[in-house]
């Protein structure tokens, strides 16, 4: 009939549904300017089609038709995000009126007949200034202009001389004003008024709205006399935290039920916008804190979101790095830092749970030490030390040990020498030549210590320059044969499998010899008699790929990643002899050799040591 009668004729193009869900589709296949919709109709009312809509991310002006105009209806259809409201009975005027007030540019409307529905425009257009400021209202975040809009607003829906919001002083529990409209300032800065003998306290321990209309002028505060009065408080959670009032000193316009429903509406509304401008005070300081806390921080601090984009970017990493510029925030890692060991870091993939961190060394000599860690729905951080003091301690102890190793050896050869020695230049009984064999044993011990740490101090030290093309194949083979007497006394089947085609490794033979050694003499080390070693060597991708795995009995796995330190001696290690220094000549082998090296173990099932080299490429002559 509307659409008939009344849109129709005033030059709408109208299209029409039958109940709220043929509603929703004739919306998404239309897209249409404006929806007039009943509030009850069958399957989904008027108001659930406007929120589903909006889920749905459509913004389409919506003009509510309803009977009811409860306060609950009015405040929820605000949220929701109607535009404006019809109430039943109207006439065709109003509805033309509404849609005009949407669109001022419509067809021409009919003249309006005198004095019609002059009571339902007010409110409607009451409802839509509310509407506006609620809007406004939420979308403010400081704490200072929402109490200063709320009583602004306050004043102007009711047309009253004065606006105030007191909210409760934890301290002495007396209310304060914390915003006032039009009121004398002087008065506003000491006015306190009490919780039990004051309309203000009343309305908050009540936790409803209190009224005075009296042609009398009626005292609140001392000197303070007013004639009409709307305090309502403000519920958060059912608790009162403050109160809103408006009052008249001086007309004798006195204020009625529809204001104080108003009033109330526009509570709740402020309640929001404070418990939002708090919570963002809140966060806001939050973030001070933690800023002030990062700019000052020795460690550098690098936060990038899941694209990697920089989030933060502290002074300490912007100095390392010499990071030029203020505002780096959403711009791509790559263009802020250019150093490669720190673009390396990120893109590594720390998820797979293996502890992603990296040295880095600075222009400056100094050294950092970076760990990458993911952060839950942000991305990921790195935070670096800086290790430059206990790099120079791990210097200077290297240092001393190699000039103390170099020292002994000459002493220790020559208690040898003395020692084997003493049988020759004259009788010795059993006893005797039980201690000189142990002495010897010993002696050896200490020397093939001394010699694992002089050869550690110089893979460290990096004096084998010399490289040449080295084919691992041969390497390989001179190490397993080395090891064969050695294999067959304890009985253990060897397999070796490398391919003839096996890339060339740019590196000292002697010491890629001496990697392969160490990590076959482990892996017969700790492999029970009868057990399974076996060294494979692959290529892929310019990598020359060796692993030596075993049967044997396995590495804690807490113990895993310490096992390639120095001394470092896992629990297995116990029946079997050694320094603790073999892995590590391994890995300062490898590292010499721009390679990697890690363990794959299960205990009681064996071991797998992996060491990945890059292949010698011959460049095109
Ligand atoms: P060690 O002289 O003690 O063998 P290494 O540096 O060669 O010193 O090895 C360090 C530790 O790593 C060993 O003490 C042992 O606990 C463990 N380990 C090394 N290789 C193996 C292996 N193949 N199987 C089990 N444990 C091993």
């Amino acid at each position: 009939m509307l659409a008939d009668y009344v849109l129709g004729p005033a030059g709408y193009e109208v299209l029409t549904a039958e109940d709220g869900n043929s509603g929703l589709e004739t919306v998404r296949h239309f897209d249409p300017q404006l929806i007039i919709t009943d509030y009850e109709m069958p399957e989904l009312t008027g108001l659930e089609l406007v929120e589903k809509l909006k889920q749905n991310g459509f913004d389409i002006p919506t003009i509510l038709i309803t009977s009811d105009n409860s306060q609950e209806l009015v405040i929820r259809a605000m949220r929701a995000g109607v535009s404006d409201f019809v109430c039943k009975p109207f006439e065709a005027n109003d509805l033309l009126e509404a849609v005009k007030r949407i669109w001022p540019d419509s067809p021409t409307l009919a003249p309006k007949p005198e004095a019609s529905g002059s009571e339902l425009e007010r409110r409607v257009c009451e409802l839509r200034a509310l509407g506006k400021i609620a809007k406004s209202l939420t979308a403010e975040l400081d704490l200072e202009p929402v109490l200063n809009q709320v009583v602004d607003a306050a004043v102007r829906l009711t047309g009253a001389e004065e606006g105030s919001l007191l909210l409760v002083d934890e301290e002495s529990g007396e209310l304060y004003m914390r915003a006032t409209q039009n009121f004398d300032q002087e008065m506003a800065r000491n006015l306190r008024l009490k919780m039990s003998d004051s309309l203000a306290g009343e309305a908050m321990r009540n936790r409803t709205p209190v009224t005075l209309s009296s042609a009398n002028a009626h005292k609140i505060a001392t000197a303070y006399l007013v004639k009409d009065l709307i305090y309502v408080p403000l519920l958060s959670n059912g608790k009162a935290i403050g109160v809103l009032g408006v009052d008249n000193r001086f007309t004798n316009r006195s204020f009625d039920r529809e204001h104080v429903r108003m009033l109330t509406a526009l509570a709740d509304y402020a309640v929001i916008a404070i418990h939002n401008a708090s919570l963002y005070e809140k966060t806001e300081h939050e973030r001070d804190t933690l800023d002030a806390v990062l700019s000052r921080a020795e460690d550098v601090v690098i936060l990038v979101d899941t694209e990697n984009k920089v989030l933060l970017c502290n002074p300490a990493a912007r100095g390392a790095f010499d990071v030029e510029g203020n505002s780096l925030e959403g711009q791509p890692l790559a263009d802020v830092i250019s150093h490669e060991d720190v673009l390396d870091l990120f893109a590594q993939n720390c998820d797979d749970g293996r502890d992603c961190t990296r040295e880095i060394e600075l222009k400056n000599n100094k050294v950092l030490y970076a760990h990458l860690t993911i952060v839950e729905g942000v991305g990921r951080a790195a935070v670096m030390q800086d290790i430059s003091h206990l790099k120079e301690l791990d210097r200077i102890k290297s240092d001393f040990v190699t000039t103390v190793s170099h020292d002994l050896r000459s002493p220790l050869t020559a208690i040898l020498g003395y020692v084997e020695l003493i049988g020759r230049v004259g009788p010795i009984n059993k006893a005797q030549n039980e201690f000189i064999n142990r002495i010897i044993f010993s002696v050896q011990s200490i020397t093939a210590l001394i010699s694992d740490l002089l050869e550690l101090g110089r893979i460290e030290a990096g004096f084998d320059v010399d490289r040449k093309p080295t084919p691992m194949r041969f390497v390989i083979r001179y190490a397993v044969e080395a090891q064969r007497q050695h294999l067959e006394s304890r009985k253990q089947a060897l397999e070796v499998d490398v391919p003839e085609g096996l890339p060339n490794v740019l590196g000292n033979p002697l010491r890629l010899k001496q990697m392969v050694t160490n990590l076959l003499e482990n892996a017969i080390k700790y492999t029970p008699e009868r057990g399974q070693i076996a060294i494979r060597a692959h290529s892929d991708n310019d990598m020359v790929i060796i692993e030596v795995s075993d049967s044997g009995v396995g590495i804690p796995p807490a113990q895993q990643t310490r096992i390639f330190e120095k001394f470092f001696r896992a629990d297995n290690a116990d029946s079997a002899t050694g320094t603790g220094l073999g892995l590590s000549i391994v890995k300062g082998i490898v590292e010499q050799h721009d390679g990697r090296v890690w363990v794959e173990s299960k205990l009681g099932e064996g071991s797998t040591f992996i060491v990945v080299l890059p292949a010698y490429v011959p460049q095109p002559v």
